[in-house]
């Protein structure tokens, strides 16, 4: 009896054991999706998976120099939630300039504004009085009524804010070019996992959009070109003869075409002579609108084939100071960078039918639209923070990923495509340029605070910490896991999850499960190793040991981040030798790792080299052998 107790017991203890290596660390909010039927622990969504929708329909008149933007709008919200809805949330991003909001960081006095007023509010029909005009970006409104599953409410609003001058996502970028982002009143998401997103905007921590539909007219004075996300409609009516011609060419077109130069902006003639042009742009399906006027910026546009299997074509549109030295090559940048993407990593073809990269001072992603900063001569900076945004497309747009909670499956994904775009071009500079600009920053310093595993929300994360998490660190992770998996399966997972999770919602866990059920192999211990630990990396030469068959080499890993590695080995004849190593030789033990290397020749010294995954101390990383007295 004693005996079969304790054995028993050992079962138990075993089994437990062999289910902490092979199960994730799994929050409450996740557990209950599970139960729920929302998301299914296989990775994909379940049955019962549900998410809401809206349908915009918005105008906004802009008069620059005036920096006041007046707005009109309705939204058709559908309730798919299974429960009634009395008490939705709406976020006034731009609020973030109101003196007193509560913001990541330090701001000047041409940052601030009186933020936005709503000037009415209705609620399908009846006048309502606006809860709270003086908070900030949340806000909770209480309906007449609730509105049931499966049912509709519609909104309507008028408001106005003044443009900041201070310009980073949006703003001023000259007394008579402005960039509009996140300028209308938006109904926040409610999702299977969090409920209503009340998490506050502090201009760091970014967006989180449900996938609507939009109409948005934007009424400006003649002489003023309007892009933005969207098909724009009639473009004959906008624009004079000549240019109209030379826009629609340009969307069959290889070549880069000057639709606007700085002679037909100064003989003004680019757009049609009406004291106000209404232009009205209409996207399905997509988490946001951006758009950009200006009325001396030049226009350049090509457009390339996206996708192969259909011949179906992009637009690629630049609009720019004509000083700048950096943007006359930037069609040429993105149009390279759509068709890269489309075609390799993630090899899924660019999604929407443009992209135009507009100049300001941010260097930030819209659903179609990039808002970059010139970098003047710096050409190869240019294109790298293009491509970097344009990547952006499939995460978090293509992906409708929560950027606030988790900037990592945005971000990190933006900078490992943003990577691997430069490898292929030039291995050398993109490994240098990644070593310097997404990994040093936190190898280098020995700080706690990049350390916090990766999963911790990114609401609880910020600062330094929460930049190595979104960018650099989980980016190492997605590369190590493709080369532990190969290209051929990572590929197969990485295009699996996101055909799976377009148009929705996925959560880290979706991402993780769905990689183990597509590869056909628990990767727990290396999602666990890499996203829900305190490691960094350090990898350390134990003992080089001579065999029958060459040498044994064993690996300390003293930091623990599962990292592929080359083995680069000096022999005695002067030849030498590189074994690569995939993290898999960490999946039996985190700690240590031997590697058996079949020689006959003598070693004279052998060196770890992790390349980008950068090791924080490499003094222990060479080995020397003894010098025979
Ligand atoms: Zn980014």
């Amino acid at each position: 009896m004693t005996r079969y107790l304790l054995f028993a017991f050992l079962l138990i203890a075993t089994s437990l054991a062999s289910q902490a290596q092979s199960s994730l660390y799994m929050p409450r909010d996740v557990q209950q999706a599970y139960k729920n039927g929302t998301r299914s622990p296989d990775g994909q969504p379940a049955g019962k998976y549900w998410q809401s929708k809206a349908r915009y329909n918005i105008t906004i008149t802009a008069t620059p120099p005036s920096r006041t933007i007046q707005g009109t709008e309705e939204i058709v919200y559908f309730n798919n939630s299974p429960e009634p809805i009395q008490y939705p949330t709406f976020r006034l991003l731009l609020n973030i300039h109101k003196p007193g909001a509560l913001r990541a960081g330090n701001q000047d006095e041409d940052y601030l504004t009186s933020g936005v007023h709503i000037d009415h509010f209705t609620v399908d029909g009846q006048p309502q009085t606006w809860p709270d005009p003086n908070g900030f970006v949340l806000h909770r409104v209480k309906l007449p009524q609730p509105v049931k599953p499966g049912d509709s409410v519609k909104f309507t609003f008028n408001w106005h804010y003044d443009l900041s001058i201070t310009s980073n996502r949006e703003g001023v970028i000259d007394s008579t070019t402005f960039y509009l982002a996140y300028f209308y009143p938006r109904i926040a998401v409610n999702d299977d996992i969090s409920g209503w997103d009340r998490s506050n905007f502090d201009d760091l921590h970014e967006f989180y959009s449900d996938f609507n539909d939009y109409t948005v007219t934007i009424k400006v004075p003649a002489n003023f070109v309007v892009w933005g996300t969207g098909t724009l409609q009639q473009p004959e009516t906008l624009l004079q003869p000549a240019v109209a011609k030379r826009f629609k060419e340009s969307f069959t077109s290889d070549a880069v075409i000057p639709i606007a130069t700085k002679a037909d902006v100064a003989a003004k003639n680019v757009t049609t002579q009406n004291a106000v042009n209404a232009w009205q742009f209409k996207a399905t399906n997509i988490p946001d609108m951006a758009f950009g006027i200006s009325d001396h910026f030049v226009w350049d546009a090509g457009s390339t084939i996206v996708d192969d299997a259909t011949g179906r074509r992009a637009s690629v549109q630049a609009a720019y100071n004509d000083t700048t030295k950096d943007y006359p090559h930037m069609v040429g940048f993105a149009r390279n960078a759509l068709q890269w993407f489309s075609r390799n990593w993630p090899g899924i073809p660019y999604p929407y039918e443009k992209t135009t990269i507009f100049q300001g001072y941010a260097g930030m992603e819209y659903p179609m639209m990039v808002n970059d900063e010139t970098y003047g001569e710096d050409t190869a900076l240019a294109r790298l923070v293009a491509e970097h945004e344009i990547a952006h497309t499939y995460m978090p747009f293509y992906m409708g990923i929560n950027e606030t909670r988790f900037g990592f499956m945005d971000e990190a994904w933006a900078t490992s495509f943003e990577y691997l775009i430069g490898h292929a071009a030039n291995a050398e500079v993109a490994d240098r340029a990644f070593k310097e600009f997404r990994v040093a920053p936190f190898v280098k310093d020995p700080a706690a605070e990049f350390e916090i595993p990766i999963i911790t929300p990114g609401t609880a994360v910020t600062g330094s910490g929460l930049r190595a998490n979104q960018y650099g660190k989980a980016a190492l992770g997605y590369l190590a896991v493709k080369d532990l998996l190969g290209d051929a399966t990572f590929k197969k997972c990485l295009q699996g999850y996101m055909k799976l999770w377009n148009g929705k919602h996925p959560i880290p866990w979706d991402f993780f499960n769905t990689f183990n059920r597509l590869s056909g192999r628990n990767l727990n211990w290396f999602w666990n190793n890499w996203y829900f630990t305190f490691n960094h990396i350090d990898v350390a030469v134990k003992s080089v040991t001579k065999t029958s068959t060459g040498y044994t080499l064993t690996i300390n890993n003293v930091g623990g981040f599962a990292i592929p590695l080359d083995v680069q080995i000096v022999y005695a004849d002067g030849s030498k030798e590189t074994l690569h190593q995939t993290p898999a030789i960490w999946q039996k033990n985190q700690q240590l790792a031997t590697v058996a290397i079949k020689t006959s020749k003598a070693i004279t010294s052998l060196l770890l080299d992790g390349n980008i995954f950068m090791d924080t101390n490499e003094a222990d990383n060479m080995w020397k052998a003894p010098v025979k007295k």
